[in-house]
């Protein structure tokens, strides 16, 4: 009985940290509502503050991009119901990667919807596990999310239609096994729009980019990744956060009239470079044992 009470507390201890842990380390640009809006075409903006999510209106259904942490479904909804369109036309679920704060919140969306959700094969086993498996966050429970099933594992270059819409899976892995930048062509005044979707080029804290053992190979994942990224042409420069691409400021922009604020080749390109030049130097500095680094290269700061 005392064992009883005693697991008891325990558990409500190990609850309440673990929720305040979690509120203290979710920003609250992640669930922060920001105003629905459409992009161009077909394509609109359904995402919060930062966790950005996509809406493709087709006459067959509705395409969904990232259903972002296990709260944000309600939000989604609220979006998409603002713009005058049906949650339960959601056909298709897609996300940009298998992290909890883009991928969390599948499992509520599939249950509410018919959705049938695509997920990159590299990627898939990681969604089914709800993050357990995750090369780098397997033994970390804050990066865990409820399993959800895939009906379709994608290959590198397949593509997804519905309803007259195309959308590209490229394989820009690194960041995660099957990091996905996902592109489409919108038509906006006459004119043709290539949009890229970013999955992410980023590296994570802690990230092992040399001797790897739970992925070997991926510093030249990353390296693959920014080839294909530098690739693209693009116009409409998206990602999977808000900040990739100034989300907030070019809103603003849009909402006073400018209708071609998304429109960013430059923008696209320089983050790109930038997010390139930070992982070359991160690898680098991993590359180079400390030592060595401090005896043979001692004025590697000046320059
Ligand atoms: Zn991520």
């Amino acid at each position: 009985m005392s064992v009883l009470k005693y697991s008891r507390g325990a558990a409500l201890f190990v609850a309440l940290f673990v929720g305040l842990y979690l509120a203290a380390e979710t920003p609250v640009s992640w669930t922060n509502p920001f105003p629905p809006f459409r992009i161009a075409g077909n394509l609109y903006y359904v995402g919060s503050e930062d966790l950005a999510s996509y809406l493709i209106v087709t006459p067959k259904g509705n395409i969904l991009i990232n259903s972002n942490l296990a709260s944000s479904p309600a939000l989604i909804k609220k979006s998409i119901e603002a713009l005058g369109f049906h949650f339960s036309d959601t056909r298709i679920l897609l996300i940009s990667h298998g992290h909890y704060d883009h991928c969390a919140g599948s499992a509520e969306i599939k249950r509410l919807t018919d959705a049938k959700y695509f997920v990159m094969a590299e990627d898939a086993p990681v969604v089914q596990s709800g993050g357990k498996n995750d090369f780098q966050y397997a033994t970390d429970k804050s990066m865990h999310f409820p399993s959800t099933h895939v009906d379709l594992a994608l290959r590198d270059g397949e593509q997804v239609s519905l309803g007259g819409t195309v959308l590209t899976a490229h394989l820009t892995a690194g960041h995660t096994k099957g990091t996905t930048t996902w592109t489409l062509d919108e038509t906006e005044g006459g004119r043709t729009l290539h949009v890229v979707i970013v999955g992410s080029p980023n590296v994570n804290p802690g990230y092992k980019l040399v001797k790897n053992s739970a992925y070997p190979r991926i510093a030249d994942d990353y390296r693959h990744g920014f080839d294909v990224l530098k690739g693209f042409k693009c116009d409409v420069f998206l990602g999977a956060h808000g900040s990739y691409f100034g989300l907030r400021d070019k809103y603003e922009r849009w909402k006073s009239g400018d209708h071609d604020a998304f429109i960013d080749p430059n923008g696209y390109r320089a983050y790109i470079a930038d997010r390139e030049r930070a992982f070359e130097t991160e690898l680098q500095h991993q590359s180079t044992p400390k030592h060595e680094s401090a005896i043979k290269h001692p004025s590697t700061a000046k320059h």
